[in-house]
C-alpha cells in the first residue's frame, strides 16, 4: 500500500483546481525610469526592453500598464544635476516629483509608488550623505524626511525607502505625520542585501557609487537573522509593508519574514535576474517565458504579496 499522489496530477483540470500559487497582475509591480529632457525613450542596455523615459513620453508606457491591468509602478529618477547631498531628490521640481504630478495627472488611479535614497542625485553615488569616507547615519536620515515629504506633496501614494540607514523609517514617518502625511504607507526597503545582482540597475539608474562600496549599510548575504532584527525595527519604526531585496537567491528570507511578521511582505526581483533570463534566452538556452514565470511563482509561493519585477508587463500579459 503506497500513496498514489498522481492521481491529482491525471489531467489540465484537476491540476488547476489543486494549483497553490497562482500569479495575477495583481502581485506585480512596475519599475520606471524617469529622466529630464524631451522626447526620450531610451532602452536601457543593461535592461533591455526596460527604458528611460523623459516626463513627455511617459504617457505610452502608462497606458500600457493600465491596459495589462498592473496596478502599482515604483519610480525611480535620474535628474541632471549631482551634488554632495543629491538636492534634487528633494525639491519640489524634481524629476521624480515632476512624473509623479504628470502619472497621476495621465491615470489618477495608478498606485505611485517613489523609491526614496539618494544614490541617483549625489555626486559620489552613495545612498547617504558622506562624513569621511564613509555615509553619516543620522545627518542622512534628515534628507531622507525631506524626499519622502516632497514626494508625498507630489502626490505619492506610497513612500519605499532604499537605503538601509538605521532609523530611517522613524525620521520618515515622523516627517510624513508633521506634514500632513498621516495616510501615506510606507513599504520599507528592510532586508536589502549587498548584492551583486544589482549591477545593471546601476547603469539604468547611474549611481554606482563613485569610491567604496555600499557594505557598511546593506546587509552580509550570509545573515538571515540580521534580516530579522532589520524587519523587527521597521515594523516598530513604523513601516507598513516589509521587502526583501534581491528575491531569488534569498527565497529563504522572505520566507522566514512572512512566517514572522503579520504584515504585507514585498519582494525586489532585481536587474541581475532579469538580466540572467534575458541573455540566457537570447542565446537559445531557456524558454524565456516559462523561466521567468516560475521564478515569479516561486517568489510568490515563499511568501511574497506582492513583486517588483521588471517582468511585470510581459508577464501580465503572459498570464491573461
Ligand atoms: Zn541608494
Amino acid at each position: 500500500m503506497f500513496d498514489r499522489h498522481r492521481r491529482l496530477r491525471k489531467n489540465q483540470a484537476i491540476r488547476s483546481m489543486v494549483r497553490e500559487t497562482i500569479l495575477t497582475p495583481d502581485d506585480f509591480i512596475y519599475p520606471i525610469f524617469v529622466v529630464e529632457g524631451e522626447n526620450i525613450k531610451k532602452e536601457i542596455s543593461s535592461l533591455p526592453n526596460n527604458y528611460h523615459f523623459s516626463i513627455d513620453r511617459l504617457d505610452e508606457i502608462i497606458k500600457e500598464v493600465v491596459d495589462c491591468k498592473v496596478k502599482g509602478i515604483i519610480l525611480f529618477g535620474i535628474p541632471e544635476h549631482k551634488d554632495e547631498v543629491g538636492s534634487d531628490a528633494y525639491d519640489d521640481n524634481g524629476i521624480i516629483q515632476k512624473a509623479i504630478r504628470k502619472i497621476k495627472e495621465l491615470a489618477p488611479e495608478l498606485y505611485v509608488i517613489t523609491d526614496v535614497c539618494m544614490c541617483e542625485y549625489t555626486s559620489h553615488g552613495h545612498c547617504g550623505i558622506i562624513c569621511g569616507h564613509d555615509v553619516d547615519n543620522d545627518k542622512t536620515l534628515e534628507y531622507l524626511a525631506k524626499i519622502a515629504v516632497s514626494h508625498a506633496k507630489a502626490g505619492a501614494d506610497m513612500i519605499a525607502p532604499s537605503d538601509m540607514m538605521d532609523g530611517r523609517i522613524d525620521a520618515i514617518r515622523e516627517g510624513l505625520d508633521e506634514n500632513e502625511f498621516k495616510d501615506i504607507p510606507i513599504m520599507s526597503y528592510s532586508a536589502k542585501y549587498c548584492s551583486a545582482f544589482y549591477g545593471p540597475f546601476r547603469e539604468a539608474a547611474d549611481s554606482a557609487p563613485q569610491f567604496g562600496d555600499r557594505k557598511t549599510y546593506q546587509m552580509d548575504p550570509g545573515n538571515i537573522r540580521e534580516a530579522m532584527l532589520e524587519i523587527q525595527s521597521d515594523i516598530e519604526e513604523g513601516a507598513d509593508i516589509i521587502m526583501v531585496k534581491p528575491a531569488l537567491s534569498y527565497l529563504d528570507v522572505i520566507r522566514w519574514a512572512k512566517d514572522r511578521c503579520d504584515m504585507p511582505v514585498a519582494a525586489y526581483s532585481v536587474s541581475g535576474e532579469y538580466a540572467m533570463v534575458k541573455a540566457a534566452a537570447k542565446m537559445g538556452l531557456i524558454d524565456e517565458k516559462r523561466i521567468a514565470l516560475e521564478m515569479l511563482l516561486s517568489i510568490k509561493r515563499a511568501g511574497a504579496d506582492m513583486i517588483i519585477t521588471y517582468y511585470a508587463l510581459d508577464a501580465a500579459k503572459w498570464i491573461k
